[in-house]
């Protein structure tokens, strides 16, 4: 029988086939039983490599069957369409040229054979393959379809049932040869339900997994259409994401910026390219590119340094403050003759609205830099000078590269205020910080940790104001050029209020000069009776208010011009708000007139002393420090050493208690200035004699009633003249510091510089106490009346 070796193909009785033919070989033998009306027998080949295979390249077992239709194709190929009839056993090839020739045997009884073995395991199997099949046609629809099971459930036959399955179902080779070896049918038939298990289950899992791939790749794909969404409505919009890249990119290199900033800004821009839009980090990233781009790394603007212009300047803008002035120019001359000297930092220190934060605007003006201001009350994390990580949600650069940036140039004047009120706690020392950023030699490669790039300080102006000194950190202080401006007296108020509150504030509220009408009078009872302060802020804001008032008036036809003179001051301004020299002057017994010095100058300060049966208690109040405190128990000891001289009894202490209260118990008080103070009131509650009211008195008291000197005596002498105040007690030590005092409050005031405790009692007393007669024998007058004047006799114990 002409015979057809197959490659990688096996064919089943009953069954229709077929499959392109292209050896030469293989043609004829097909075209040999075509012409002569044969059947061919078609066996697999075991190696499909092999091209001219011989009786051991095929398996045993084969199908004979009929060739039903050739198709030639283009080439040498042809198309064949064979039906299998029977199994048969392949003998023998009796020929293998021009063709294979083979001699064969029936495998079964015929072509077709009878379903005999119907028996329960026959059926079993059927069943079981039916429903594998189904299975199998689910799983794989392309291979098998419904059609075909059709065909299978019409046939009772296991065997054709196991051939059907073969035939369509793809499987290996070697797993098709042992179905066609097969020869009894319902083994057949389990072996390809075996088959069939093992197949379905593999496509279970495949399709298992094809989920699994499928799923994942919708999540993808979904958000690749998002995106692509958001990328077309942004071009719509004008806001195309790609452009940005490229904006940003030609924006680095049009700013000509340093080297390592444009490298690292680069960088940084390639991030963002990265970045999915509308990413968290994508707007982190945007935003520090916003940043960067916008600090003047190069800026700076043309520094005019000039004495005269800057005389000019601070003269058009302040009256007074001549000391001030002089030390700004001097700083100024130093920079002209030294232009590259860098790192001086000025630090303005005084009360507040003294013209602090003028001055510094002035300098900027005169030295043509532009100004940021950097308020660093109650700053005490570092991150606030140095900014957070740029990981941080919500980052930003710290107050330094924020004012840097406002100002827009790498050289403007900074203005550090209240470097006093700096803190500092867990988070890090802000004054650390500071330090860094003022030092020369550092500030050059300043970090910020926003920025992460150095930018260069060197060129800024640091100006620091301050109330006081005493609580700049040492270092800071250190390193700056401390000025001081001092309060302003009435008349010097009155003299800035004339020449540029009042027309600031008239410019302010769209008033025309012509408009109101002060008189000095006016303005002087406006400082005295609304205002006491040692700057000027209030009495601007008073101003301000007087100038809304007659705003008002004007724009409501009530008069065309405004007269405002003493008298008719609370028309509008309403009632005043401080009666000066009513209750101060009185004389009364254990009330003193003490001075204090604080951060926002100069104060009045009142002791209350009382004397009470009780068991000798100091009692002290009025939130007092510990330096306070103790002052006062040096002064019960000194009073107690020298009671007989002060007329008091000797043991007054083992039957009176002294309460010593400052009022205004809510403000915290402390320092040894009150020492003076503290006793003549003691003094005073335990002899009963009145203390003059008209006198103030600042000093330290020692144990042996010695006075020492103490600071900010102009401070304090102009709030004693405020008060209406007419003799100050002051220690002989400081008597060189009246130098410093305005020549108007000196001229006011009398001043009684005292060394010893005895002589502020001989002047602060309304008379001398009288020494107990009985130890001192007799009413000796400690100090002689008339004295009252510096040189009180001062008795020995
Ligand atoms: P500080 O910074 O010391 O608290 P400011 O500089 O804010 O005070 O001053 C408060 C107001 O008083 C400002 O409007 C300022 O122009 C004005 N001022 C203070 N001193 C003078 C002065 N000597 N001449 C003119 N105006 C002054």
């Amino acid at each position: 029988m002409p015979t057809l070796a197959l490659r990688g193909l096996t064919i089943y009785p009953k069954m229709m086939v077929h499959f392109d033919v292209g050896r030469e070989a293989s043609i004829k033998a097909i075209e040999e039983a075509m012409s002569s009306n044969t059947s061919i027998f078609l066996v697999a080949q075991k190696d499909i490599r092999v091209e001219v295979p011989d009786r051991n390249h095929l398996f045993d077992i084969g199908t004979v069957s009929t060739v039903r239709q050739i198709l030639r194709l283009p080439g040498k190929t042809i198309r064949v369409m064979v039906e299998g009839e029977y199994r048969a056993r392949l003998h023998d090839l009796v020929q293998t040229e021009p063709y294979l020739v083979a001699q064969v045997e029936p495998a079964e009884h015929g072509p077709a054979y009878e379903g005999k073995s119907n028996s329960l395991r026959a059926e079993a199997a059927i069943r079981q393959a039916y429903e594998l099949f189904d299975r199998y046609c689910e799983l794989s629809p392309k291979s098998a379809s419904a059609e075909m099971l059709m065909n299978i459930m019409s046939s009772e036959d296991p065997g054709y049932i196991a051939d059907f399955i073969a035939q369509n179902v793809s499987m290996r080779v070697l797993d098709k040869q042992s179905i066609l070896d097969e020869l009894r049918p319902v083994q057949r038939l389990n072996k390809i339900n075996r088959l069939l298990h093992r197949e379905v289950e593999i496509l279970e899992m495949e399709q298992n997994i094809q989920r699994r791939v499928q799923e994942n790749m919708t999540q993808n794909q979904k958000d690749a259409f998002l995106r692509e969404q958001v990328r077309v409505i942004q071009e719509e919009l004008g806001e195309d994401g790609d452009n940005e890249i490229t904006a940003y990119r030609r924006q680095i290199m049009e700013a000509k910026l340093p080297e390592e900033v444009t490298n690292k800004l680069l960088k940084e821009v390639t991030h963002l390219e990265k970045q999915p839009f509308g990413s968290a980090e994508s707007s982190v990233l945007r935003n520090y590119l916003d940043v960067c781009l916008e600090l003047p790394w190069t800026k700076t603007s043309k520094e005019r340094v000039s004495v005269s212009a800057a005389r000019k300047i601070l003269d058009a803008d302040h009256y007074g403050l001549e000391k001030v002035k002089e030390r700004v120019l001097e700083f100024l001359a130093v920079k002209q003759l030294a232009p590259d000297l860098k790192g001086q930092i000025l630090c303005l220190v005084g009360p507040p609205g003294v013209g602090k934060t003028s001055i510094a605007m002035s300098v900027a003006r005169a030295l043509n830099r532009k100004l940021a201001r950097i308020s660093l009350g109650g700053v005490h994390d570092e991150a606030d000078i140095r900014g957070h990580r740029k990981t941080y949600v919500g980052a930003m650069p710290g107050r330094i590269i924020n004012a840097i940036r406002q100002a827009g140039t790498k050289n403007p004047l900074l203005l550090l205020d209240e470097i006093d009120k700096l803190g500092s706690d867990l988070r890090g020392d802000p004054a650390a910080a500071l330090l860094e950023v003022l030092d020369s030699e550092q500030n050059s490669t300043f970090r910020d940790h926003f920025v992460e790039l150095p930018f260069d300080l060197s060129d800024v102006l640091f100006v620091t104001t301050a109330n006081t000194t005493s609580t700049i950190p040492r270092p800071l202080l250190d390193r700056m050029e401390v000025i001081e401006l001092s309060s302003y007296t009435d008349e010097e108020k009155l003299q800035i209020a004339k020449q540029h509150l009042l027309p600031k504030q008239l410019k302010r509220h769209g008033l025309k000069k012509s408009q109101v009408k002060l008189t000095d009078d006016a303005i002087r009872e406006l400082i005295v009776s609304y205002t006491r302060e040692s700057g000027v802020r209030v009495l601007e804001r008073e101003l301000g208010a007087l100038c809304r008032k007659v705003a008002m008036g004007i724009v409501s036809e009530e008069y065309k011009q405004a007269h405002v003179t003493g008298d008719n001051l609370e028309q509008f301004l309403g009632p005043r708000k401080f009666h000066p020299e009513k209750n101060g002057l009185e004389n009364q017994v254990g009330l003193v007139n003490g001075l204090a010095w604080t951060a926002v100058g100069g104060t009045l300060l009142e002791a209350e002393a009382n004397v009470i049966p009780g068991s000798g208690k100091v009692e002290l109040t009025g939130n007092l420090g510990n330096v306070m405190k103790e002052s006062a128990r040096a002064a019960f000891t000194y009073i107690r050493s020298r009671a007989v001289q002060l007329g008091i009894e000797a043991n007054f202490y083992k039957e009176k208690d002294i309460h010593v209260h400052f009022p205004e118990g809510a403000v915290p008080k402390d320092g040894p200035s009150a020492g003076v103070t503290i006793t003549t009131a003691m003094v005073s509650a335990l002899t009963g004699i009145p203390v003059r009211g008209d006198v103030a008195m600042t000093g330290e008291v020692t144990l042996r009633g010695r006075v020492l000197p103490i600071g900010g005596l102009r401070e304090k002498s102009m709030a004693a003249l405020r008060n209406g105040i007419h003799t100050v007690i002051i220690p002989k030590d400081n008597e060189p510091d009246l130098e410093e005092i305005d020549q108007t409050v000196r001229s006011a005031l009398q001043f009684i510089p005292v060394d010893h405790v005895d002589q502020v009692l001989a002047n602060a007393l309304e008379r001398p106490p009288l020494a107990q007669p009985d130890q001192a024998g007799g009413q000796v007058p400690v100090v002689s009346p008339e004295t009252g004047s510096t040189h009180a006799t001062i008795p020995q114990a």
